[in-house]
């Protein structure tokens, strides 16, 4: 009958979610107060196993709404905590897979803290992205009788729909173009590619990456909040006794704030920088939902970003992402809209409401 179609129909779709609640993780972090603001009284109401419930006040009286994720950090969780569960994702790179860690949320939330670090950058607060590195050095070191790892690193941002070199000595500002190269695995082939093999490499490119993304920003223009950065690590891994070549990558994003824009209020190049985000953020969410439900159709091509990250989204390939929240009061709507894309991409929710009906 109808029904029992409906029912089967169902039950495919959630065994689909859950299928690939192993390949898509959400991660949601909620950054501590900033000192001079710490008087206010935080929206985050509790969190537990996964689950962050907000409250919502209204003229109507106290409300909450609760999410689930993978994991949920509050204020206190410290960068190595964050990074503590890892170490699987970066040893599949070193088998031959891609995986795909990226940051999400509004300006000012902690995605830079949480990808790179504070500007007052120590071994302790050091982000992900330097400690992703690092281990992938150690577990290299590890299997050095069986294998021999090559690692490079690319740097780029995607501003306003085009593609720069972040790691260029002299400041030139290419443009360059996104296509996949099957044979060498890179899809940006003409973005400097630099060798590293020691965490020092890291930060002195990581440091040159991050003066050419402040290029082009004024204090009035804090490009950086607008544009994508990512971090590309290509790996390539030699098994010594077969001579076979394994090659995994792996992308580390800060994306543009996720804030909406006000289109009455800005006109213009913001304007057109609100409208390049939105695209590529709601684009990125297209993809992720569509993986989601197995289309046959992945709309990949819709956006710069997503063109970019395609060999690491679906597939066989790991994606992890980090939601960020401010606790402050001002920052609710964006804060509710934030968790309501993540929720989107985590599908769990998605999975559980459509079994239910
Ligand atoms: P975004 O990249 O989302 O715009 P930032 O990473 O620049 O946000 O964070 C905004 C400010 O908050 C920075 O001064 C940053 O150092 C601080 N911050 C963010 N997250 C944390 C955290 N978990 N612990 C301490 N400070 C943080």
């Amino acid at each position: 009958s109808g029904y029992h179609r409906v029912l089967e129909e169902n039950r495919k779709l959630y065994n689909q979610v859950q299928d690939l609640k192993g390949s898509i993780r959400v991660y949601c972090r909620v950054r501590p107060f900033l000192s001079e603001r710490s008087s206010y009284v935080s929206t985050v109401e509790h969190i537990e196993d996964g689950n962050i419930t907000i409250s919502t006040p209204s003229k109507y009286g106290k409300g909450c709404k609760s999410f689930t994720f993978n994991k949920v950090f509050g204020q206190s969780v410290t960068q190595a905590e964050v990074f503590s569960d890892m170490q699987p994702l970066i040893r599949s790179v070193l088998d031959g897979y891609n995986v795909c860690i990226f940051a999400y949320g509004q300006t000012g939330s902690g995605k830079t803290y949480t990808m790179a670090g504070p500007k007052d950058l120590t071994e302790k607060n050091q982000g992900v992205n330097y400690r992703a590195l690092g281990d992938l050095f150690v577990l290299a070191e590890k299997r050095k009788d069986n294998f021999r790892y090559d690692v490079a690193v690319q740097m780029i941002e995607i501003y306003n729909e085009q593609v720069r070199d972040l790691l260029v000595i002299d400041g030139s500002n290419k443009r360059l173009e996104i296509h996949n190269s099957s044979q060498t695995g890179l899809n940006v082939p003409d973005a400097s590619l630099m060798p590293v093999s020691s965490t020092s490499d890291v930060i002195d490119l990581m440091n040159l990456g991050q003066r050419n993304r402040a290029v082009g920003a004024t204090a009035l223009n804090d490009r950086s909040s607008r544009s994508h950065s990512c971090l590309t690590v290509h790996v390539q891994g030699k098994d010594l006794t077969s001579g076979t070549i394994l090659r995994g990558c792996m992308h580390l994003v800060d994306l543009a704030g996720s804030e909406r824009v006000n289109k009455s209020e800005v006109t213009g190049g913001r304007l057109k920088e609100a409208q390049h985000i939105n695209k590529s953020l709601s684009a990125l969410g297209d993809v992720i939902a569509s993986l989601a439900q197995k289309n046959t159709h992945v709309p990949y091509r819709n956006s710069k970003l997503t063109q970019l990250l395609q060999d690491s989204l679906g597939g066989q390939a790991k994606t992890l992402m980090f939601v960020h929240i401010s606790p402050e009061p001002d920052a609710l709507a964006e804060t509710i809209s934030t968790l309501k894309f993540a929720e989107r991409v985590a599908t769990v929710e998605l999975g559980a409401a459509q079994v239910n009906k």
